[in-house]
């Protein structure tokens, strides 16, 4: 079927000297692919995966210009000309493709959120004002470390040009560093880069003037700036329009990338990767009034995951351009896709966060949950055809059951998956019943269409038994049972409500009074089950067995859940076990005291997580006669930062050469995870079928 072909989005647009073949760009983001500062083969594999997938523009990273730059521990440097070698790399691999390569040249200042060696280092900033989210009380910085910092922004352009990059962009968004000498409140100098307007923008003019002596005229530089960086002492849209409007004014800069957010506080740091609950393309009137005050073209990033969005950004004026990051992380062939009148083939991103930033916030390289192939390009960048077709029989239609059909399929294996309910999804269908997760039902979409086009025959309302195996006879089973809710055991008398999550969502009946969330993993589950109730009258205390509320998720999904939870009159209760209940009380314990703490409660829900339902999988592998599980040696990328090969938790039976089906467990059935270990399983063991 041909669908809309986007004729905005795939106009060329000329930045500075160049002209992008269209206006999707993969805008700068970290991936954590990066070995003691330099470009690794991980990183040339990522990018240029996306490149070939039609994007218009790549643009590289944040890059540490000064010594002093190193924000984490693993960013990007080009302060010495050993960048170059690498950054040649990756300006190769894109144009290769067709695709501009721009760079991004970095200081953090007073944002540190690590160190090299986890001492912590002096944070510099223009004034020493304290930045909330880090705790970082930075040193205010000398006039001569102010000027070998700028010239630092030129030397690393140079270098960049030479590596045969097309442009770069001055890291003004955020919160960092240019960002905080054009603030009046973080930038309290009385010198001549501080107090009016024209001094606080001195530093950022002077790191244009640094670049563009450094650099040819065909040298595009653009800056990124946060229109709004939404919190506590943040630029306000006001303050960046004034000061976008006089450096436009004053030349120098080829384009504007517009932004929100900064990481300077909680609830500002949030808008660096919107979550699933902010709306789509939000950021887009933000563009629009710089657009108003400004010549140059400007792109925008934010919550833009579809072609259709980008097209009606730009068709309405409102940006030239459009980042659209994760979009292209769940899916390399957006642009091509959508190019192609294929966009319902597009594997849209969910926002949920969970394997980009989240894995990058947790120091390991960027993925995606529904695409594991993103940023495993080295190992599952190829689909390889099956050296023989085989009947492969799939039990369970979650989200690992899906992914391996898909997989399974598009290698030429003869799939039919096999699911008991109504519907496939297993528990993302649950999940997009929370609060604010109606997205994450994305996922199934995704995964179900990519099975069907891969030619996988899907079965629902069937249930398969040991006696279904034997009669169907195929040559492998991928046994994908999921798992169902744990209940621990308790203490309990006078019969009192004990409902797990499912029930709830299901629609469960739930006294009205107070009711006590017990919550287990501190996950998404038990926040946005409390918030559920909440929302429906109940009073809701959540007992966290942790720290806190969505202690296990990544932080703009949690602050975000919390924010939401707490505004409905969630009471949280930090460091609480679950020991039992009667019809008025629920009965915790404090992990760390041990002292018992009581609740009235009309009803406790129970946010336990869950456990494996894996019984076919015990029945199937003594059939197989192979009764042990043995574990899978899956190589791995060997700059991930592994090093070595690891074992994926794929449960095997099937000896070569005996009667009987090879039989694997994916996903729940072996333990029970999230979404991402199971679509990761599935690839894992279906790439090796
Ligand atoms: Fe999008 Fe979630 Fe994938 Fe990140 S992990 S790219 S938010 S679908």
């Amino acid at each position: 079927m041909t669908g809309p072909t986007f004729p905005h989005l795939f106009r060329p647009l000329q930045v500075g000297s160049r002209t992008l073949r269209n206006r999707v760009v993969s805008a700068g983001h970290d991936t954590v692919m990066v070995h003691d500062g330099r470009v690794t083969d991980q990183l040339v594999a990522y990018h240029e995966a996306r490149a070939a997938g039609g994007a218009g523009l790549i643009v590289v990273q944040v890059a540490g210009v000064h010594p002093t730059a190193k924000y984490t521990s693993h960013v990007l440097m080009a302060d010495t000309d050993d960048c170059i070698p690498g950054y040649r790399r990756l300006a190769e691999a894109g144009h290769a493709h067709g695709c501009a390569v721009f760079g991004q040249l970095f200081h953090g200042g007073r944002e540190i959120m690590e160190s090299e060696d986890g001492s912590l280092p002096v944070a510099l900033a223009p004034s020493a004002v304290p930045t909330e989210r880090f705790h970082v009380i930075p040193r205010a910085m000398p006039v001569p470390l102010v000027q070998e910092v700028v010239a630092g922004f030129g030397t690393a352009a140079g270098r960049l040009e030479r590596a045969g990059l097309d442009g770069a962009e001055l890291i003004a968004s955020h919160g960092y560093l240019l960002a905080q000498f054009l603030n009046p409140r973080v930038n309290l100098r009385d010198d001549e880069y501080g107090g009016s307007e024209e001094n606080r923008l001195r530093f950022v003019r002077e790191c244009i003037a640094a670049v563009r002596a450094a650099t040819s005229p065909d040298f595009v530089l653009g800056l990124r700036i946060s229109v709004d960086e939404i919190g506590v002492d943040g630029l306000a849209v006001d303050e960046t329009l004034s000061a976008l409007a006089r450096l436009d004014a004053a030349g120098g800069l080829d384009y504007l990338s517009v932004v929100a957010g900064s990481s300077a506080t909680l609830a500002g740091s949030v808008h660096i990767v919107p979550p699933m609950s902010e709306p789509a393309a939000y950021t887009a009137p933000l563009a629009a009034r710089v657009k108003a005050v400004v010549g140059v073209p400007v792109m925008v990033a934010g919550r833009i995951n579809q072609p259709h969005e980008a097209e009606q950004v730009i068709a309405s004026g409102q940006a030239d351009a459009c980042g659209m990051v994760r979009a292209m992380i769940c899916d390399p062939l957006l642009a091509a896709k959508a190019q192609s009148g294929r966009a319902e083939e597009i594997r849209a991103c969910i926002g949920c966060n969970q394997a980009c930033i989240g894995h990058f916030h947790a120091g390991y390289p960027i993925s995606c949950i529904q695409y594991p192939e993103a940023g495993r390009e080295l190992v599952y960048g190829v689909r390889a055809r099956a050296s023989s077709a085989r009947d492969v029989m799939v039990v369970g239609g979650g989200p690992a059951g899906l992914k391996a059909a898909a997989v399974a399929a598009e290698r030429g294996h003869r799939v039919t998956l096999y699911e008991a309910g109504r519907r496939v999804g297993g528990q993302a269908l649950l999940a997009q019943a929370l609060p604010g997760r109606a997205e994450f039902g994305g996922l199934v979409t995704n995964l179900e269409g990519e099975a069907v086009r891969a030619g996988a025959r899907i079965l629902t309302g069937v249930a398969v038994d040991a006696a279904r195996v034997a009669a169907e006879a195929p040559d492998v089973v991928l046994v994908a049972t999921g798992a169902r809710p744990r209940r621990p055991p308790l203490e309990t008398t006078d019969d009192p409500v004990v409902l797990d999550v499912w029930q709830v969502l299901g629609g469960a009946e739930v006294p009205s009074g107070r009711v006590v969330v017990a919550d287990f993993r501190c996950d998404w589950v038990g926040l946005g089950v409390a918030d559920h109730l909440a929302r429906m009258g109940r009073k809701v205390t959540l007992a966290v067995d942790g720290y806190m509320a969505g202690q296990r998720i990544q932080q703009y999904v949690r602050d975000t859940m919390t924010t939401s939870a707490l505004r409905a009159g969630v009471e949280v209760l930090p460091l609480v076990r679950i020991v039992g209940a009667d019809d008025d009380t629920v009965y915790l314990q404090h992990v760390l005291t041990g002292e018992p703490v009581l609740l009235p409660a009309s009803a406790l829900v129970l946010a336990q997580g869950h456990l494996p339902d894996d019984t076919l999988l015990h029945h199937l592998i003594p059939g197989a006669r192979a009764p042990s599980f043995t574990s899978m040696e899956v190589p791995v990328p060997s700059d991930s930062g592994a090093g070595t090969p690891v074992s994926a938790p794929a449960g095997r039976g099937a000896p070569a050469g005996t009667q009987g089906p090879e039989v694997h467990g994916i996903g729940d059935v072996l333990s029970p995870r999230t979404a991402e270990e199971a679509v990761l399983d599935a690839l894992r063991v279906a790439t090796l079928l």
